[in-house]
C-alpha cells in the first residue's frame, strides 16, 4: 500500500498538455527515481495478465512502452519488439492505421522480426481510447501471431479503451480519474 502510494506520488499531472482539455500524466519522474523504477517494473511483473510461459515476446508501444517493455522483457527473459509510429522503421514493415478524435495515426512493426505463431504480450504506459493498443494487436494478428494479453500501467477512467481489445486478458496497475 505504501508502495502504491509512493508510486502514485511520482506521477505528475499536467493540465492543458499537449493540447487544451488534456490532463497529461507524466511518467518521467518514476523512471528518474530508483525506488519508483523498481516498484513500477516489479508491479508490472506481479500484475501480469497471463503467466510468462504464455507469451514469447513483449511488444512495447512508442515511446514510453519502449522503456517499460524493455525492462520487463529483460526481467522475464523474453525478446522485445518495438511498435513504432509510421515512417521510423526500415522496410519491410507492416502498417495499421487507427482513428483519432480528429484524423488518424499509423503504427508499424518490422515484418520479419518475429516468427509466425509467436505469442505476444503488448505493453504501454497508459490506455485512453485504446486505439494505439488495438492497432498493435491488429499488426501482430496480420503476421499470424497471437496476442496473449496486454499490460498497462494506467487506465484513464471514463474511457472504455479496454472494450477495443476483444476480451484479451489485460492488467492495469492503476486507474486515473
Ligand atoms: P489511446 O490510443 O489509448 O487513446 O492512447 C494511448 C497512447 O497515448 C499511449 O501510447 C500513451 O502513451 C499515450 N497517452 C495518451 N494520453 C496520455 C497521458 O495523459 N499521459 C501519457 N504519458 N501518455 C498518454
Amino acid at each position: 500500500h505504501d508502495d502504491a502510494q509512493y508510486l502514485c506520488s511520482l506521477i505528475r499531472s499536467i493540465p492543458g498538455f499537449p493540447q487544451e482539455n488534456i490532463l497529461f500524466r507524466d511518467f518521467m519522474p518514476v523512471f528518474a527515481d530508483p525506488r519508483g523504477l523498481d516498484l513500477l517494473i516489479q508491479g508490472l511483473v506481479n500484475a501480469l495478465p497471463v503467466k510468462p510461459s504464455e507469451f514469447d515476446y513483449i511488444a512495447g508501444l512508442e515511446a514510453r512502452g519502449f522503456l517499460i517493455g524493455i525492462a520487463l522483457a529483460q526481467k522475464l527473459n523474453k525478446g522485445f519488439i518495438a511498435v513504432r509510429k509510421a515512417g521510423k522503421l526500415p522496410p519491410p514493415v507492416v502498417s495499421q492505421s487507427y482513428d483519432l478524435e480528429y484524423g488518424s495515426a499509423t503504427m508499424e512493426i518490422e515484418k520479419d522480426l518475429v516468427p509466425s505463431h509467436s505469442r505476444i504480450l503488448i505493453v504501454d504506459d497508459l490506455i485512453a481510447t485504446g486505439g494505439t493498443a488495438w492497432a498493435a494487436m491488429k499488426l501482430f494478428e496480420s503476421i499470424d501471431c497471437t496476442v496473449s494479453g496486454f499490460s498497462f500501467v494506467m487506465k484513464l477512467d471514463g474511457l472504455d479503451g479496454l472494450a477495443k481489445l476483444e476480451n484479451h486478458p489485460t492488467s492495469t496497475m492503476m486507474v486515473m480519474p
